[in-house]
């Protein structure tokens, strides 16, 4: 595959998966496809860790509540209760995604939910990406990626 294909891919990913502001997705699904690229060559790649401090009070099921406001039985105890549109209402995976070089944290991301495994997964990363990049070329003490 060459240097332009392997770059078509990456957008065309993106520019069906990436949320976007309207009249704008051909450009940001372009940077993410370039940030991603960009920190391929560069070494850069994003981590993923529990994260531990998630407020899904916001979520339909209610969040950290002991009991689940679908079925009344307890949550987390391994009871399956999905509902129609495939919401989990006993457990959802919460993480933290960040990018690190060097000991710094260049970008992160906390309180993502159920991503692993989803083509949002892959957009969280190229943002993150993006981010660590322009805060790379911002610092003085490496060496700009472009
Ligand atoms: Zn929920
Ligand atoms: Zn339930």
């Amino acid at each position: 595959m060459t240097a332009t294909q392997s770059m078509y891919r990456r957008y065309r990913f993106f520019k069906e998966n990436a949320g976007y502001v309207v009249g704008e997705s051909a450009k940001c699904a372009y940077s993410l496809a370039r940030a991603e690229e960009l920190a391929e060559s560069a070494g850069l790649t994003v981590d993923w860790d529990w994260d531990g401090d998630s407020d899904l009070s916001w979520c339909e099921c209610g969040g950290d509540n002991e009991t689940c406001t679908r079925c009344g039985s307890r949550k987390y105890s391994g009871r399956e209760c999905t509902s129609l549109d495939g919401h989990d209402y006993h457990d959802h995976e919460v993480l933290y995604a960040y990018v690190k070089a060097g000991g710094a944290t260049l970008a992160g991301l906390g309180g993502i939910v159920d991503a692993i495994g989803t083509p949002y997964q892959r957009v969280v990363e190229a943002e993150l990406l993006a981010e660590a990049i322009v805060e790379l070329n911002r610092n003085e003490y490496t060496l700009p990626i472009a």
